[in-house]
């Protein structure tokens, strides 16, 4: 019987995880990827739907063009993950795993932030980018908060590039002067680990007159007054809001009993967890790196190389470094990229490349290669 490999979740780590092992095994292995839904998108093509530069139905990318030797692909919602028999139930039935991946990801919780459904909106789900479509267009006058609403948050780029994306496109309606925009952040600076990005994006946010609020959450929206409410109990009056909600593990996680502290813990060089042959890969694990698919899947190449030693009986691979590059939207096809580090060293560091459009054509091709090497597309 070949090797029953498991991968819950098919985002960033689930899909880079299934595309090695089948690579090196080919049908030598038995590897089932599970994920609730149709489609696989990628979480910067959010911006391209809420601003309009892409429709919906052109940033989805769909499961069914997954053909890889030795992985079946199953669209089922996953209800339960019993990690000590290494068992997974969903609503279509059961699956029995050699060694099990958890990279189901990170939910958002809108409820937690009193107000934010009601008075709101949010750009981290493809719904919530959906309706911003429609929403940014008949906004023409008053104050606009680019707000996140508590960390640990996907991707730490992602509200500046809210922020300066939203001036482009008031300024190309020639509507920029009548309004305001406020970047509401719990970090001193944008991008604590890498000051030169941080002084790019701030040197940014004074040109376009954004006004950048450190150290603070939105704690509360108040939609009868048009207030937020931030985390010292401040609050700035609002005309649109555009979130990042609180992030928590989806439910099936949290009923695992896996989660200590909200998130998956795991052994940092080797990303697993402490049940035997379960590992836990990205936005669902604590382990120290930023919420974004760059960390995810370079977590699921170190999984990947030791369940391929495991069952060839090779050397371990070198512990995981916790390094990847972010791609940063500074507007007017201009992109940045900041490199970052932050498990191989003492603290996190970070290096930053000047926006250009010589970026963001290398950004267009991260995007395109993973399409390609995952979807065959
Ligand atoms: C606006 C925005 C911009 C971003 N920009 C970038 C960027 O430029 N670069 C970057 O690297 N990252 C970026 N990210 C972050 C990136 O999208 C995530 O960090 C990444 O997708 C995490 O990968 P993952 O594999 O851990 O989880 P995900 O990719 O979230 O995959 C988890 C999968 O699990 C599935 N799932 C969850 N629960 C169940 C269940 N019960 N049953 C079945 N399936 C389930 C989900 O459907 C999902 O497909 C951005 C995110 C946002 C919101």
């Amino acid at each position: 019987m070949n090797p029953r490999v498991v991968v819950l979740g098919a985002g960033f780590g689930g899909l880079e995880l299934a595309t090695i092992l089948s690579d090196s095994l080919g049908d030598r292995i038995d590897l089932t990827l599970i994920d609730k839904s149709e489609t696989f998108v990628f979480g910067y093509s959010k911006l391209d739907v809420m601003f309009g530069r892409a429709t919906t139905e052109a940033v989805r990318l769909p499961y069914r063009d997954i053909v890889k030797p030795g992985v079946r692909f199953r669209r089922e919602v996953i209800t339960a993950i019993d990690p000590v028999a290494r068992r997974v139930t969903t609503e279509a039935g059961g699956y029995d795993a050699d060694s099990l991946v958890v990279a189901l990801g990170a939910d958002y919780d809108l409820n937690a932030t009193p107000g934010l459904a009601e008075g709101g909106n949010e750009f981290y789900s493809l719904a919530g980018a959906e309706r911003l479509r429609e929403v940014i267009p008949a906004f023409e006058r008053g104050h606009a908060i680019v707000g996140v609403t508590s960390a640990p948050f996907k991707c730490p780029p992602a509200p500046s590039e809210a922020a300066l994306l939203l001036h482009d496109r008031l300024v190309a309606r020639g509507v920029r002067d009548a309004c305001e925009i406020s970047l509401v952040m719990p970090f001193g600076v944008p991008i604590p680990p890498s000051p030169d990005t941080s002084r790019a994006l701030l040197a940014a946010f004074a040109e376009r007159g954004i006004r950048y609020v450190p150290d603070r959450v939105v704690r509360a929206l108040d939609p009868s007054r048009r207030v937020a409410v931030l985390g010292d109990g401040s609050e700035m009056p609002y005309d649109l809001f555009l979130g990042i909600p609180k992030h928590c593990v989806p439910k099936v996680v949290a009923a695992s009993g896996m989660t200590e502290g909200g998130w998956i813990p795991v052994d940092k060089k080797t990303l697993a967890t402490r049940f035997p042959g379960v590992y836990a890969v990205g936005d669902v694990t604590s382990v120290g790196t930023p919420k974004a698919g760059v960390f995810s899947e370079g977590a699921a190449r170190v999984v990947a190389a030791s369940i391929l030693a495991e069952l060839q009986g090779g050397e371990r691979p070198a512990p995981y470094a916790g390094a990847g590059a972010c791609y940063v939207e500074f507007g007017a096809g201009r992109v940045g990229r900041v490199d970052v580090d932050f498990l191989s060293g003492l603290k996190p560091t970070g290096s930053f490349t000047e926006p250009s459009a010589a970026l963001a054509r290398e950004k267009h091709h991260f995007g395109s290669s993973r399409r390609a090497r995952w979807f065959g597309l």
